[in-house]
């Protein structure tokens, strides 16, 4: 079928491999408005729109595109914001090959892609804070009732920015001195400038929500306490328990678990040594072990930190890697080596306890495990060696459990993470909503961001029936 628009999506400006691999700047440069109105135009205006139904938050996508082709832009972004709080940080992160654009009706099409919808929505939000109006958000009167919020990441700012516009007071209780969760000291600055993550919450600010930093729900204050001076809390804490592969020489000097290594650059500056005093060690050779966003983040800024060389040893092949594509796709570009169907057995030391190998096996794809994926299975006497001098493990992250480990009566799943109703949040006890990754384990901002939606709407029905009864 041949469509008269475009087959292929207008490229978005970035910086080139070799001038971005010597800074943290944001890779993409993103779109002019001549190019973002050339790319709305290949939106179809479908009646159905699949996309929408491909976005957890349910952006009118058509409508916001259309508003970009007559070239409203202030139109467009009244349109997105009334679905998001956060689309500048959105249409930089989500995985949207596998959302929005992955079911898009152009890129359905033999020979066609899909409509560039992120960076559309990315283009829009730093449009509005460039050169968009000024006036103040309208915020209804904040008098439904008290809601507390516990952690700061995506989840926890979608809940809070929805109760805000339905007229609730949202106190949100952040453990670290930076609001933003994962947005501040997971995603690298090249990724996800902190700036726009501190402007979206800004824009949160300016709703009415309050938000107290360095402050450990379960250590500073009780979860009782909370519970004496709020109609209802949501807890969204997040999966930043990093997990380790436990193989021998573990604890050798220079073997990181990749939340260590990015806090200390993203939330700790390490990148800007010694202006701030957060050194990062200095390394030659890396080797990142895992194959999901947070290994790609950690290979790459090793790069950008001066290492000669990064590897990734990822136990699956190509076709299984959960990173964004993009990602993957930026990291080949930039330099990052992939060794596919790779495991590691040991580390390697010197005799001064510092690390100066990591002792690798081959592996092949078996039976589909219960994930769904072939399950990776070692190929016997296939061992080799790879020279390194630090070593990154990114192989998952289980619950953050400083809150759960003091709120005995909050009911956990088997897997540790809390046990809460997928369509509202709602857990036991019933004054506790939850979700994000303290809900699913570790998945993804958008995924995170759905969950607060639909619990700020289950929140103001539990308040508002609850007030009706009386209690
Ligand atoms: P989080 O973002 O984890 O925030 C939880 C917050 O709660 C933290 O700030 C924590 O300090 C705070 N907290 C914990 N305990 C307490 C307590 N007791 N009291 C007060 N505060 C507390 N997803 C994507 O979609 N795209 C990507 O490209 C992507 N890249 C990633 C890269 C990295 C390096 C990492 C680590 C994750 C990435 N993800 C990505 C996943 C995504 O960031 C998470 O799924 C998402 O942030 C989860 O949001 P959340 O609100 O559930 O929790
Ligand atoms: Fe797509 Fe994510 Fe934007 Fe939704 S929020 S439209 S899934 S990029
Ligand atoms: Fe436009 Fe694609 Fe959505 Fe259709 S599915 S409305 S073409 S963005």
């Amino acid at each position: 079928m041949a469509l008269d628009i475009a087959p292929k999506r207008l490229p978005v400006p970035e910086q080139s491999a070799e001038e971005r691999i010597k800074n943290f700047n944001d890779v993409v440069i993103g779109y002019s408005i001549e190019e973002a109105v050339a790319e709305s135009a290949r939106c179809l205006q479908c009646k159905n729109a699949p996309c929408i139904k491909g976005c957890p938050v349910s952006i009118d996508i058509p409508g916001f595109l259309k508003a970009i082709k007559e070239k409203d832009l202030e139109k467009s972004w009244d349109i997105i914001s009334q679905y998001t709080n956060l689309p500048a940080v959105c249409g930089r992160v989500c995985p949207q090959e596998k959302q929005c654009e992955g079911v898009c009706t152009v890129g359905r099409i033999k020979g066609y892609e899909p409509v560039s919808i992120g960076k559309m929505e990315r283009f829009i939000a730093d449009w509005k804070a460039e050169h968009g109006s000024k006036v103040a958000p309208k915020v209804p009167e904040q008098t439904k009732g008290n809601v507390a919020v516990v952690g700061s990441g995506p989840s926890s700012l979608t809940v809070a920015g929805d109760l805000a516009k339905m007229g609730y007071k949202v106190t949100v209780y952040e453990a670290l001195h930076a609001a933003g969760g994962v947005l501040m000291y997971g995603i690298p600055e090249f990724r996800l400038p902190k700036a726009i993550v501190r402007r979206e919450i800004d824009n949160i600010k300016a709703l009415g929500v309050k938000i107290e930093t360095n402050v450990a729900v379960g250590r500073s204050v009780t979860i009782e306490e909370l519970q004496s001076h709020f109609d209802a809390v949501y807890i969204a804490t997040g999966a930043g328990t990093p997990h380790f592969m436990g193989v021998p020489g573990t604890s050798l000097n220079g073997v990181y678990s990749a939340s260590e290594y990015l806090t200390r650059i993203n939330l700790m500056h390490g990148y800007e040594f010694p202006k701030y005093d957060t050194p990062t060690k200095e390394s030659e050779k890396v080797v990142v072990v895992g194959g999901g966003n947070v290994a790609m983040d950690a290979a790459r800024s090793a790069l950008r930190l001066g290492a000669k060389s990064v590897q990734v040893v990822y136990r699956r092949s190509l076709e299984e890697l959960p990173a964004r594509i993009e990602e993957y796709h930026h990291a080949v570009e930039e330099g990052v080596i992939f060794n596919w169907l790779t495991n590691p057995v040991e580390y390697v030391g010197s005799e001064t306890g510092n690390i100066v190998g990591v002792k690798c096996i081959r592996m092949e794809l078996g039976e589909p495990d219960a994930s769904g994926r072939r399950r990776p299975q070692e190929i016997k006497g296939s061992e080799f060696t790879i020279e390194a001098d630090t070593i990154i493990e990114a192989i998952g992250q289980g619950p953050n459990k400083v809150l759960l480990s003091a709120f005995q009566e909050l009911k956990l799943n088997k897997k540790g993470y809390i046990d809460a109703d997928p369509e509202t949040g709602q857990a036991d006890p019933e004054w506790v909503f939850a979700g994000g990754d303290i809900v699913t384990g570790a998945a993804t901002v958008i995924l995170a961001m759905g969950a607060g939606k639909k619990a700020a709407e289950a929140i103001d029905k539990y308040i508002t029936e609850k007030k009706a009864a009386g209690k």
